[in-house]
């Protein structure tokens, strides 16, 4: 997907400030962040929507993506005492608004319940 933000920024087209690599992912920090640590953790193979994401093992897996979060959390020093929230707005209604499945990473505050 040439023309994808979040592929040109896996890519390395376009500047960003990585948090955490593996071989699934790479995580970057929001150019917007809405908590202290806003880190989004982005599968390098394209996916529109977690609803468009394979269920048959083929990449981006879904259990993969989940468990990169959870190593770039680790790798932030972020911890269940800490608290922090994953968030993955899938469609435009709920918010999501760049087409490449991203997990967000938040932390460094408390969170309320509802989400908005
Ligand atoms: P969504 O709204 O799709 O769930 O999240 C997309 C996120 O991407 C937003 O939080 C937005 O601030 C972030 N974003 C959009 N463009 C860029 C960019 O060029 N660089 C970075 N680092 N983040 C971006
Ligand atoms: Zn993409």
């Amino acid at each position: 997907m040439s023309g994808c933000l979040f592929c040109r920024i896996v890519a390395g087209e376009v500047p960003s400030k990585r948090a955490y690599e593996d071989k699934d992912v790479v995580a970057f920090h929001d150019i917007a962040p809405q908590a202290p640590v806003h880190v989004l953790v982005v599968p390098r193979v394209h996916v529109a929507t977690l609803a468009d994401a394979p269920l048959d093992g083929a990449a981006p897996s879904i259990a993969a993506v989940m468990t990169s979060a959870r190593r770039a959390a680790d790798a932030l020093g972020l911890t269940s005492r800490d608290g922090y929230r994953l968030v993955v707005n899938c469609g435009e209604r709920a918010g999501q608004s760049v087409d490449h499945l991203h997990v967000h990473l938040l932390a460094g505050r408390a969170f309320g319940w509802p989400p908005g």
